[in-house]
């Protein structure tokens, strides 16, 4: 069983209505999120591997993966564009690979809608997310980015790419600026689910 609304993959059906025991205190702004799995053996390996190695097959196969899940989620028709969690150009400048990135551009081909890598922009460097607590990550988020001046989204339903979801804060805080800068609708789509099943 998949839940709807976070895109953990659970062990048993859920008995929350479009929810999970995972997500279901969450003040989620945007309205669904998609993966391929759980952050967990094979993906968790793949995953950790796309992003050390800088692997771009990897990362364009995982990304053809993420679009299949979002043709059989019957997505592609309440979305209007793709953009991808930005990289404060600092990290972007030492690195080079932009995983987020890709995966966005390969989801954008293979559902042959738009993909915007402009529309956010990193406005503070940030922490890595994974370093800290789940409080801390909101925080660290907190006014972290910003929609770019020149992008008009008025009405838009846009699809957010990263390559992980744990907590959920980076792309929660994400979606309530796009929000607030006129999108309709955000929908997330991630490779893997930072999700603890029991
Ligand atoms: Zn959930």
């Amino acid at each position: 069983m998949t839940c709807w609304t976070c895109g953990a993959q659970l062990n048993q059906q859920s008995p929350l209505e479009l929810r999970c025991a995972l997500c279901f205190k969450k003040n989620y702004r945007f309205t669904r999120a998609i993966s391929i799995g759980n952050y967990h053996g094979l993906l968790q390996k793949l995953v950790i591997r796309m992003k050390n190695q800088h692997d771009e097959p990897l990362t364009i196969q995982l990304g053809n993966l993420l679009a299949n899940q979002i043709i059989d989620s019957e997505l592609c028709d309440s979305v209007d564009l793709i953009t991808a969690v930005p990289t404060h150009w600092w990290r972007r400048f030492k690195r080079g690979f932009q995983a987020a990135e890709m995966i966005a551009d390969t989801v954008a081909h293979a559902v042959d809608l738009q993909f915007d890598p402009d529309i956010i922009k990193c406005q503070r460097s940030t922490q890595k997310q994974g370093t800290l607590a789940s409080t801390s990550r909101q925080k660290n988020v907190q006014n972290a980015f910003r929609v770019n001046s020149s992008a008009s989204l008025q009405g838009l339903r846009i699809l957010l790419i990263d390559d992980v979801m744990t907590s959920g804060a980076t792309v929660n805080e994400i979606s309530r600026v796009l929000l607030s800068s006129g999108a309709e609708k955000v929908y997330v789509g991630v490779i893997a689910r930072g999700a603890r099943v029991s």
